[in-house]
């Protein structure tokens, strides 16, 4: 049989050879996005949790292997991509023995926000009526706090419907390399890891770097099948299950918008909406760390009329929250082991 495969392939006609290739080569491209830039780090699970332990304090790699149990291989090797990404940075804290630490950096620590972001989404529509597991307490205003995500400009909370949008100067499409498109993230059970989290629990949602792409498309107003094939250049069977999984999980809904043929489209429910926060929060990390202060797109606010960038604010006292600002009350007890200990503030806090 693998001989006939073989003879099938090599009488194939020249021009469907060609065709075929200039298929997958607009495959490898895609647009210029922040949010995917941003979701290419946040997308793998481990990762994810050791820079949320970071935010929590913890900077040495027992603490980080005691709070997550995480093997220590995979631990080095998190660590070390984390430190090579600008995330974190590696201070030697003693010379005999010569003993490491890691620390946020500027660029870590502005992350921060993005996490708030998350956990704000988490805590309203994944807790299912219990209670958040974490309390957040700004320390500046002494009060507890809720994260929304705001206009930079006039600090009003931003919605999906009161933004517009336009090219920025980094706006364009960038070649991917072959192979890594269609790596799936890491396995989403790994979030459970270490402690309760709404962040985690929303980044199982929509941690997927295919899942993201396909909301970030949705809401620069793409609503049908072959609008988001042909904007991302996805495999169809992976558009389905992804769409699949979005209407499953609540954030989208099917709707039928046409008889003969029959014919549907995915609209945001309430739920849906709500991740904008999130999205532009990424959007403006990305841009500011990734593209180089080249933004690929520029968001406009129909509230005060300017371009403004996304900023995560208390909504106390209209600051933005900042990581060192930030103390926790918990609503769930710690395991005595040390696991899921009671976080502390990021201890060592300085600039790359
Ligand atoms: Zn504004
Ligand atoms: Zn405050």
């Amino acid at each position: 049989m693998p001989q006939l495969a073989t003879l099938k392939r090599a009488a194939r006609p020249q021009r469907v050879v060609k065709e075929r290739r200039a298929k997958s080569a607009r495959l490898l491209h895609e647009r210029n996005c922040s949010v995917g830039r941003t979701v290419a780090i946040l997308s793998d699970s481990w990762a994810f949790l050791v820079l949320r332990e970071s935010y929590f304090g913890a900077t040495r790699f027992e603490t980080f292997q005691l709070a997550l149990g995480i093997p220590r291989q995979t631990l080095t090797q998190r660590l070390r991509v984390l430190t090579a990404q600008g995330l974190l940075r590696r201070v030697q804290y003693s010379e005999r023995p010569k003993r490491s630490e890691y620390r946020l950096t500027t660029m870590g620590l502005d992350l921060y926000p993005v996490m708030m972001a998350l956990l704000s989404f988490g805590d309203k529509w994944l807790c299912r009526s219990k209670k958040p597991p974490i309390q957040l307490v700004h320390n500046l205003c002494g009060s507890v706090c809720h994260p929304i995500v705001a206009c930079s400009h006039c600090k009003e909370e931003v919605t999906a419907r009161s933004v517009k949008y336009r090219d920025g100067p980094g706006a364009g499409v960038t070649p991917v390399l072959a192979g890594k498109r269609y790596r799936r993230s890491s396995d989403p059970a790994v979030l459970d890891r270490g402690r309760p989290s709404m962040v985690a629990a929303t980044l199982k949602i929509i941690g997927d770097r295919w899942t993201f792409m396909v909301i970030t498309e949705a809401f620069f107003g793409i609503r049908q099948f072959d609008q988001w094939q042909q904007k991302l250049g996805i495999a169809p069977n992976i558009l389905t299950d992804r769409l699949n999984r979005l209407v499953a999980d609540g954030i989208f809904e099917r709707r039928k918008y046409q008889d003969l043929p029959e014919r549907f489209e995915y609209r945001f429910t309430e739920m849906g909406k709500d991740l904008y926060g999130a999205l532009i929060a990424m959007l403006r990390w990305g841009d500011r760390w990734l593209s180089r202060d080249e933004p690929p797109t520029i968001l406009t606010h129909y509230g005060c009329s300017a371009d403004f960038q996304a900023t995560v604010i208390c909504d106390k006292c209209r600051q933005p929250l900042h990581a060192k600002d930030m103390s926790y009350g918990l609503n769930y007890r710690p395991k005595e082991d040390g696991r899921a200990r009671k976080p502390g503030r990021p201890a060592a806090i300085e600039a790359r």
